[in-house]
């Protein structure tokens, strides 16, 4: 491979799409520096020690490992071993209003059965949505410059295409919703569930290619990550340190120097957590492991307008409500399994404490948690502007801690129900809003997970109109997930290399 001596990329953030993006180009003879605010890396996929805990920030289901995945292209490429067992063979339970529990099965004929028992006469969706789950897992594994921004881009595309992918592409411009029936409220209840937490909304909205492969993850493999998933990006850090890269935590970059249309320099700020040295770092070549609104906000007066626009004309998206947990295992049903997502009431909306997702660490991993306890999570999605406006009340944050309460109070109700004995083993109960992932990642508002995933071809790619600067991560095609921001880390790398 061609070695490009002294070029020297600067990537803001330590988050999975960063640090991949960091690693290979690296591995590709760049010099390369990390900045990042906090103390320990993986933002949105990191973990954090609290009391003998180790908790996840927010991802908990890791998927993307299998051959061919994400996870595994950036391990063969760079030379890493990922410190994952598989989850087996129930990846996760999804617990529907009737009472009814379907197990996410990791084997496809242990799951064809269980579907066909819950969910009868919806054989045929299922088929066309593994036809097309197949189709969009295959042109994952190979370079698939999504969306196109020149004509080599397109080329690349054209690659990609196999005999395999052809009855895909009838299906580009429809829904989830336009392929599946509608005679079942409890199959359109588990499917939007499990589109919400993947594609970041509901059947009627989610493009059918993207929302079928990710209603295939259980199959395609889900992890427990050693140490919790903060350890992907650990095992990166240390991988880019041995290296020769440079990793510097604590370093808030609140300056972007932009001359003649391309950036030249970051500078880093002293905050509360870096009280000696401001950096001035000079550079060829910007990645942002950013949201468009942070990078708009440190180019300043160099925004595009292109950049400036879309930011703009934007929806929020969504936010995530977070319970940090400390159980008894002793109080815990002994077989239970890991993942367990449930649903209250079928004819609300989801989100908003009507469903919820709740991960148990690994009762085999003993640096999760003190002895005889188990580190847990419970997240719902949340509309973040409500936080604020409650936070931002003249009340003592009397509003704030009441909603935050309720949350609390709702969510563990619901945990109770799927799971008995879970109330009576809480030790410990930390809640995290909007507001507090702000504070955690530096995502404005608390916005987490990416852009919906409506219409492929009003996908978002890692372009910030300058030549040479690129944002990575979950604002990126394809969007969420440890393997989602993977997959943008590898299309930006190569997009550098090829400038
Ligand atoms: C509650 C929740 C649950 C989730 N569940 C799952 C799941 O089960 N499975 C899954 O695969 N995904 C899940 N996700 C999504 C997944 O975590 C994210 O999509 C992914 O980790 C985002 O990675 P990223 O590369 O965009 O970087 P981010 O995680 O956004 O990290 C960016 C980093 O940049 C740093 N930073 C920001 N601004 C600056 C600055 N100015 N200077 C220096 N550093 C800066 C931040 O501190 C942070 O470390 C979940 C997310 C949340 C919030």
């Amino acid at each position: 491979m061609l070695r490009l001596v002294n070029m020297h990329t600067i990537i803001i953030g330590a988050g999975i799409g960063g640090l991949t993006a960091a690693a290979l180009l690296l591995n590709a003879g760049h010099q390369v520096t990390v900045l990042e605010s906090q103390i320990y890396p993986g933002g949105c996929a990191g973990t954090f020690t609290y009391q003998g805990y180790r908790f996840d920030a927010g991802a908990t289901l890791a998927g993307g490992f299998a051959p061919g995945g994400p996870h595994a292209q950036l391990a063969d490429i760079i030379g890493l071993e990922w410190p994952i067992t598989p989850v087996h063979p129930i990846a996760w339970t999804v617990h529907l209003p009737d009472g009814r529990a379907v197990h996410q099965y990791t084997d496809m004929a242990a799951w064809r059965t269980e579907r066909q028992r819950a969910f009868p006469g919806s054989e045929r969706f299922w088929r066309t949505q593994e036809k097309l789950a197949d189709a969009s897992w295959d042109v994952s594994t190979r370079p698939f410059p999504w969306p196109p921004s020149d004509v080599r881009d397109l080329l690349t595309l054209g690659l990609a295409v196999r005999p395999k992918t052809l009855p895909a592409l009838p299906h580009l411009t429809r829904t989830i919703g336009q392929i599946m029936p509608q005679h079942d409220p409890m199959l359109t209840t588990f499917v939007n569930a499990n589109l919400l937490i993947s594609a970041q909304t509901t059947a009627d909205h989610a493009n059918a290619l993207y929302g079928s492969a990710a209603l295939e993850l259980p199959r395609r493999g889900v992890n427990h990550i050693q140490g919790g998933i903060g350890s992907l990006a650990d095992s990166l850090v240390k991988w880019l340190e041995r290296k020769g890269g440079s990793v510097r935590f604590r370093q808030t970059v609140d300056q972007v120097t932009v001359e003649n249309g391309r950036v030249t320099a970051v500078k880093t700020n002293l905050t509360r957590r870096n009280t000696k040295s401001r950096l001035t770092l000079p550079c060829d070549n910007l990645i942002a492991n950013l949201t468009p609104w942070s990078l708009a906000n440190l180019l300043g007066d160099a925004v595009p307008s292109s950049l400036q626009r879309e930011t703009a004309a934007r929806d929020a998206t969504w936010g995530a409500f977070m319970l940090f947990l400390g159980l008894r295992a002793d109080k815990l049903p002994s077989d239970i399994a890991g993942h367990h997502q449930i649903i209250d009431d079928h004819t609300r909306p989801l989100g908003e404490t009507n469903s919820i997702f709740v991960s148990m660490s690994d009762p085999a991993d003993p640096t999760r948690a003190p002895d005889g306890m188990r580190a847990v999570n419970i997240s719902t999605h949340t509309e973040v502007g409500q936080w604020w406006t409650l936070h931002k009340a003249v009340d003592d944050g009397a509003a704030y801690h009441a909603r935050r309460d309720q949350y609390v109070e709702n969510m563990l109700a619901l945990a109770e129900r799927a799971i008995p004995g879970f109330r009576d083993a809480i030790e410990l109960c930390l809640p995290a809003t909007p507001v507090t992932y702000e504070q955690w990642t530096g995502r404005p508002q608390g916005m987490v997970g990416g852009f919906a995933q409506k219409s492929i071809f009003k996908a978002r790619g890692p372009e910030t109109g300058i030549k040479n600067c690129w944002l990575v991560g979950d604002s990126v095609f394809p969007g969420q997930s440890t393997a989602g921001v993977t997959l943008g880390g590898l299309r930006v790398a190569r997009d550098v290399l090829r400038r």
